[in-house]
């Protein structure tokens, strides 16, 4: 068997590039689609939500938690902000560094993963962690 080649390193500014732009698209397309879902849903309270968000675009993700609507758009919501976190470590240079060790992540799992926050290794290790715990 040939020697594992070297997995983690960080990432080139073009890959973080790409990165970004498939986040914001993402992101577009996930507050399209949570407009339409709450449009299509017969429960006039979320009315009130639709100007919200037509009003504030992404500033009102937070507004957005504390509707009723939340349940609606509950895995949606959670998309947005993981895409939200993702695109803080892209702007503060922290992304692909896994949050646990301090390494870099195998870009691999990013492009699969693209809101992994730790590596592996650290991933498994914290979904044990937090099993035992439960
Ligand atoms: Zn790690």
């Amino acid at each position: 068997m040939e020697p594992e080649p070297k997995k983690r390193r960080p990432l080139q500014k073009e890959e973080i590039d790409q990165i970004r732009a498939n986040l914001l698209k993402r992101e577009e397309e996930l507050w399209k689609e949570i407009l339409q879902d709450l449009e299509n849903d017969t429960n006039k309270a979320h009315k009130e939500v639709i100007d919200i968000l037509r009003e504030y675009g992404d500033m009102a993700l937070d507004e957005l938690r504390e509707s009723t609507a939340i349940s609606l758009i509950e895995v949606k919501y959670d998309e947005l902000k993981n895409i939200e976190k993702a695109l803080d470590r892209i702007d503060s240079g922290e992304y692909g560094r896994c949050l646990d060790c301090g390494r870099w992540i195998n870009p691999a799992r990013l492009e699969a993963l693209p809101y992994a926050i730790r590596c592996r290794r650290c991933q498994s290790a914290y979904e044990k962690s937090v099993q035992f715990i439960e």
